[in-house]
């Protein structure tokens, strides 16, 4: 049997191995952490029945992505699908409230809500074809190419300074600028502007869902899969030298996924210079210093709508979001930063005692940050929740410096896996119709520093297995991996 071997149990790496084991391969899965799943994991990290995300809360990408579609993660997890995708609370009790249904999103957006319909309204209603442009590495002609250059021509709308005139209100600004804020970059920018719109369309189209049970859930039922054919993830084991790793022979058809930073690459004895040097040129952005809380009740925000919603941008308004993430990238932190918070407890009481709620919060720091974000996001959630203070029972902070001891894919802290520009959404890693694929046999990328990028959608692990099946000269279709026709059918 020929074997595959994968170091990383990401969404990514359980994707490939889900794949890689129903094509037949013997898959063995190696993980540097001690527990499954990467950027789907969590942990009772504060108090016991306190259940925090470690890495992702929220899933947007995850039901719209053709491989977790034909996987069946619809099916296979129970999902929360909120009728509030994200709000974004102001001084004075006001919120801009992005509704799943954007009309209702408009009718709240006031003198705002047209030219709010205007935005996002062809994007959403085409998201097939928005999540088909923004996740192909845009070396190929998009499959619709009229809603791509609908996008584009949002994407320059929204990331250069036009942007500022889109909208009068602060309420419909601030929404906006909250949800381009996710990706740190400066702003605006094109890139912040390109993972903005996605994420509003699809707040619009399936909406902002996240597992009851939370992420870890996403993480469990892909190694069920992997299980059931086979498959075996070993965790604990660190891959630190590609030279001492015995994952067979290329030569016999053994194949080797990295589900980590192209950095481990470099430890491959026989890399050619000329990938190495495209390898060591592959930028790392800004970081993330996180915080959870457990709490002894739900946030007491002073806006009813958001306390609703299990998605909040707190940062105040456009301007002040807008300088916020423009002083991560001049290398500093604002004193009042913007901070993406997931209360998952108001739906789902899954996840700590009755009565009791949990709080996920982080800010964008620079890399390699030892900043412990616990008393900035404590104040900015004070701002629009008072008396948040008083409800804390215990907290969990992780800065950017700790995050590549949590999973060694985070360089400095990075947890979109290279830094977020234009360019590296085209060279990523390497400028390559393929860039799955490695110069070293047998050897291939599978992680979120290939296309489609960050999120999680496992479409990068697909994408890697693929190439790696049709090298071996198989070509199979994801309805074929999944449905295969039965022996006695053929
Ligand atoms: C704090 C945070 C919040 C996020 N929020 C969201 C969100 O709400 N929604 C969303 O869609 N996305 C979110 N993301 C991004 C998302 O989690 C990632 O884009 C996604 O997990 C990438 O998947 P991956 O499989 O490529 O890599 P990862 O999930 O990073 O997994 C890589 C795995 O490989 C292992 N590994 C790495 N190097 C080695 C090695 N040398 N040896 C052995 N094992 C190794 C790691 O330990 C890890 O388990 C968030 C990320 C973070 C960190």
């Amino acid at each position: 049997m020929v074997r595959a071997t994968i170091i990383g149990s990401g969404p990514n790496g359980l994707a490939a191995a889900v794949a890689l084991a129903r094509a037949g391969y013997e898959v063995r899965v190696l993980e540097a952490a001690d527990t499954i799943g990467g950027g789907v994991r969590s942990l009772e990290s504060t108090l016991p029945g306190f259940l925090h995300d470690v890495c992702s809360a929220v899933h947007p990408a995850a039901l719209a992505s053709p491989f977790f579609q034909a996987f069946g993660l619809g099916e296979r997890i129970d999902w929360i699908v909120p009728d509030i995708s994200y709000a974004h609370p102001l001084d004075g009790g006001r919120a801009g409230v992005a509704w799943r249904d954007i009309e209702k999103t408009a009718a709240g957006l006031g003198a705002d809500g047209k030219a709010w319909l205007a935005l996002l309204r062809p994007l959403s209603r085409h998201i097939e074809g928005v999540v088909d442009f923004t996740g192909n590495q845009m070396l190929r002609v998009p499959r619709d190419p009229v809603i791509a250059a609908r996008f584009a021509l949002r994407m320059l709308d929204q990331g250069t300074p036009l942007a500022k005139r889109a909208f009068r209100t602060e309420e419909a600004a601030g929404l906006i600028s909250g949800v381009l804020a996710h990706a740190p970059a400066r702003m605006p920018s094109l890139a912040a502007s390109a993972a903005g719109l996605l994420l509003a369309a699809q707040g619009h189209a399936g909406g902002w869902m996240y597992p009851r049970g939370g992420a870890q859930r996403i993480a469990d039922a892909l190694v069920a899969d992997v299980d059931a054919h086979g498959g075996s993830v070993e965790t604990g084991h660190h891959v630190t030298d590609l030279g001492d790793l015995n994952w067979g022979d290329p030569d016999s058809g053994d194949l080797l996924m990295l589900n980590t930073s192209p950095r481990l690459l470099l430890t491959h004895p026989d890399i050619p210079n000329r990938y190495a040097r495209a390898i060591q040129r592959y930028r790392y952005g800004a970081a993330a210093a996180k915080v959870d809380f457990a709490l002894d009740g739900p946030v007491p925000w002073t806006n009813a709508d958001v306390a609703q919603a299990p998605t909040v941008h707190v940062g105040g308004t456009r301007a002040e979001v807008a300088a916020s993430e423009n002083a991560v990238a001049r290398g500093r932190v604002s004193e009042r930063p913007y901070v993406l918070t997931v209360q998952p407890s108001v739906f789902d009481p899954s996840r700590a005692p009755e009565g009791k709620a949990v709080l996920w919060a982080y800010i964008h720091v620079p890399a390699n940050s030892d900043l412990d974000p616990t008393e900035l996001v404590a104040r900015q959630v004070e701002r629009f929740a008072p008396g948040f203070r008083d409800r804390v029972l215990a907290h969990h902070a992780v800065p950017a410096s700790s995050r590549e001891a949590i999973n060694p894919a985070e360089i400095g802290g990075d947890i979109l896996g290279g830094a977020f520009t234009l360019p590296q959404a085209i060279r990523r890693p390497v400028l390559s119709t393929a860039p799955w694929r490695t110069p070293m046999r047998g050897v291939y990328l599978a992680s979120a520093s290939t296309p489609p990028g960050p999120g999680v959608n496992g479409m990068a692990g697909w994408h890697a297995a693929r190439t790696a099946l049709r090298d071996a000269g198989e070509r199979v279709t994801l309805d074929e991996l999944f449905d295969p026709p039965s022996a006695a059918a053929l």
